[in-house]
């Protein structure tokens, strides 16, 4: 089958990343019949530098023209790049809000998962680990207070600063509808987060999920309070299948979850919209104190490249592939230098992305 994917390389060491998750997607189309092409786009700071804005109409039309975008990561230093002395609208991250609107891409998932190999990684006390756990977050991504009306105003000589946090019921009838279908392929259990005993828009989330909830009689759910779950993750990690959250709750869960895994340079994610197209991009940022220098770990993008297989592209068998070569290859002793652990081969890059194509 043939596929457009539209590479987001982006600003880092996005570009070094991305390289090695096309050389295994080119891998995947060799041994299994598949094409394809790629169109670059340009985001975030490397759009600045040549457009003077972080995203342009051209790209997202570049990206609405793909079956689904392969992202590295946008940004740069934020103390010490020109790119943050820019009005908010026109800093690199702005450029990556203003896409996943423009795409329609409300639904993020970010597997939070531990793999036996690098359990030594996790900073979790083993009894807490037990045989490791395996989750998947689920955050709403395009409304809340990220998106919600905002202004800073002078009051009698007092600055104050408003930021709103709405949803609508369709917002989030389409967000946990997400969550039950993928808990219905995965252990079939969805933790609700929310903040129900203080927001209004988190009563409308209980209420709204507990609908979703009847259509999905296999599924077990329960609803938790964010602050709760911020302190079960680290004390029972184990009892969670998929999260389902709003958007400022998801994003400091899902980072989080990330951490108890040990390895942000492992996590992958899927920003998914109502259709089969999806951006995809690792869970980590661009890294710009180790840019340039091959030593950054492509895993994440390379599993997000796996994502994309199996949640646009419907080759599942192509993903299990992916991620199989992933899990030998540590089980094979190669590390990066950040899960780097004694009596392993370090290895960059570069080496890293040859050394999983090998393996599918
Ligand atoms: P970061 O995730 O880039 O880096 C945090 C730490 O983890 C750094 O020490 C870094 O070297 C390390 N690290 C991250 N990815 C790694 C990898 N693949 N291999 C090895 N080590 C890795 O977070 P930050 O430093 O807070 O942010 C840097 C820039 O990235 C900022 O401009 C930020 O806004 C941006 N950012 C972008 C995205 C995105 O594009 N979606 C997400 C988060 C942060």
């Amino acid at each position: 089958m043939n596929f457009k994917v539209a590479v987001i390389a982006g600003d880092g060491i996005g570009p070094e990343i991305t390289r090695e998750a096309q050389k295994v997607l080119d891998r995947v189309s060799e041994k299994f019949g598949h094409t394809f092409t790629y169109t670059d786009v340009l985001m975030g700071g490397a759009s600045i530098d040549v457009h003077a804005v972080p995203l342009t109409e051209e790209a997202i039309a570049a990206a609405r023209a793909s079956d689904a975008v392969l992202m590295g990561s946008i940004g740069g230093n934020t103390s010490t790049s020109p790119w943050y002395k820019l009005p908010p609208n026109l800093r690199p991250e702005a450029g990556l809000l203003a896409l996943r609107k423009a795409l329609n891409l409300f639904a993020n998932l970010r597997p939070a998962y531990l793999y036996e190999e690098l359990k030594a990684a996790c900073p979790l006390r083993d009894e807490i680990i037990g045989d490791g756990f395996d989750m998947m977050i689920m955050r709403e991504l395009t409304g809340g207070l990220y998106f919600g009306e905002r202004r800073t105003v002078e009051e009698n000589g007092v600055l104050k600063a408003i930021d709103t946090l709405t949803y609508d019921e369709n917002e989030i009838r389409r967000i946990a509808v997400r969550g039950f279908d993928i808990a219905m392929k995965r252990r079939k259990k969805v933790t609700s987060v929310d903040k129900a005993n203080v927001l209004d828009s988190s009563r409308l989330w209980r209420k709204v999920v507990e609908e979703v909830a009847r259509d999905y009689p296999e599924v077990t759910y329960e609803h938790m309070l964010v602050d709760n779950c911020a302190m079960q993750l680290v004390k029972d990690p184990k009892q969670f299948d998929v999260i389902l959250t709003e958007n400022m709750f998801g994003d400091i869960l899902s980072d989080e979850a990330s951490m108890v895994t040990g390895s942000i340079g492992m996590l992958s994610s899927a920003s998914l919209n109502d259709t089969k197209f999806g951006l995809y991009e690792p869970s980590h940022g661009s890294a710009p104190d180790i840019a340039g220098q091959d030593i950054a770990n492509p895993i994440a993008t390379i599993l997000s490249a796996a994502m994309m297989l199996r949640f646009s592209f419907d080759l599942d068998q192509e993903a299990d592939a992916v991620e199989a070569a992933v899990k030998q290859v540590l089980k094979d002793g190669y590390r990066t230098v950040d899960i780097m652990s004694e009596g392993k081969t370090l290895v960059g890059t570069s080496r890293m992305g040859d050394l999983i194509v090998e393996r599918i």
